[in-house]
Formats: structure tokens, sequence, C-alpha cells
């Protein structure tokens, strides 16, 4: 089964973007046994094509060193695992170095990535979303986790990454 893992920085909205897509309406969601602690784990069974769904991040904060170390090694092992990765930035907060930091782990990764840009809430977001395209990707899908914006080209450009 394919494995799709959710990556970013903290705080890009990546654990929202998991609930949403986890609540859409075709999601029936059923949890693994024994990791379901932190339910960072889905799998996914009516998307016509099964997945498996990883969030990541989902730590206790500590300083802000060792937040990003653990985001680079959480992104590591999530990327070594997945088919398909969703890439989550935050076009709030604007591009930043971690974003870059990702980008370049993805890049060696040579897997397939979705560039994500989340909380595109509204138009002014929208306008300022195409600094994203410096990462690399050839297409961003804007959305807002929060409010379901932008869910259904997501989810149909996923299910034919798989
Ligand atoms: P994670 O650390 O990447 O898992 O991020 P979270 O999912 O915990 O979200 C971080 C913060 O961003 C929370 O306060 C969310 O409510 C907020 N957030 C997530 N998605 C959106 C969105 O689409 N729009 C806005 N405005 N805020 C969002
Ligand atoms: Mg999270």
């Amino acid at each position: 089964m394919s494995v799709v893992a959710i990556v970013g920085r903290p705080n890009v909205g990546k654990s929202t973007l998991f609930n949403r897509i986890l609540g859409t309406r075709r999601a029936i969601v059923e949890d693994f046994p024994g990791v379901t602690r932190d339910r960072n784990y889905a799998r996914i069974t009516r998307y016509g094509t099964p997945f498996v769904l990883i969030d990541t991040g989902g730590f206790e904060p500590a300083s802000e060193d060792h937040l990003l170390a653990q985001m680079r090694e959480q992104s590591r092992l999530a990327i070594e695992e997945a088919d398909v990765i969703l890439f989550v930035v935050d076009a709030r907060q604007g591009l930043t170095p971690s974003d870059e930091d990702v980008a370049a782990m993805l890049r060696r990764s040579e897997k397939p990535v979705l560039y994500v840009v989340n909380k595109v809430d509204g138009f002014s977001q929208e306008a300022a979303a195409g600094e994203f395209f410096a990462l690399g990707g050839d297409r961003l899908f804007s959305v807002s986790a929060e409010h379901g914006r932008g869910m259904d080209d997501l989810i149909e450009a996923l299910l034919e990454a798989l």
C-alpha cells in the first residue's frame, strides 16, 4: 500500500492538513494497531486508492535548535518511508530557511513531491504564494487546511501521484 507523508517545518499546519484529509467525506479512516497513540498514522481506504497517511512533527516543543533537529530527523524518516510527499509551507509566514532545508532533503530523495502552500485563507495570501516556486516545484497547491479551501485539487493530484 502506498505511503504518503506530510512534512514541513513546525507550525505550517501539517497536523491540521492531516486531520482535514482524514475528515473529508470520502476518507474512511482506520487506525493501525500499535501506532495510534499520537494518531500520526492513518490508513485511508475510501479514496479509490487506499493509502497510508503519515503526519510528522508531533513532538513536544523543546528549544528552537532541538525542534529543528527533530524536524530534520522526523522528516528524513518519513521521506524514507514515503512513496509520495506532501511538503507543506506557510503562506502567512512566507519562505524561510527551514523550508529550504526540507526542500533540499526532498530533492535528494528524488521522490514525488506535492508542494502545498497552506494558510491561503483568502486572496491576499493567494498573491503571496508564488514565492514558493523558489523551492523547485513546478506546481503549487494553495490550500487552507483550516477552512478546507483547495482540498479537492490537492486530493485529486495526490491520488494521481500514488
Ligand atoms: P504543524 O506544527 O505543522 O502540525 O501545524 P499545526 O497543524 O499544529 O498548525 C499550526 C497553527 O497554524 C495552528 O494554530 C493552526 O490553527 C494554524 N493553521 C493551520 N492551518 C491553517 C490555515 O489554513 N489557515 C490559518 N490561518 N491557520 C492555520
Ligand atoms: Mg503537528
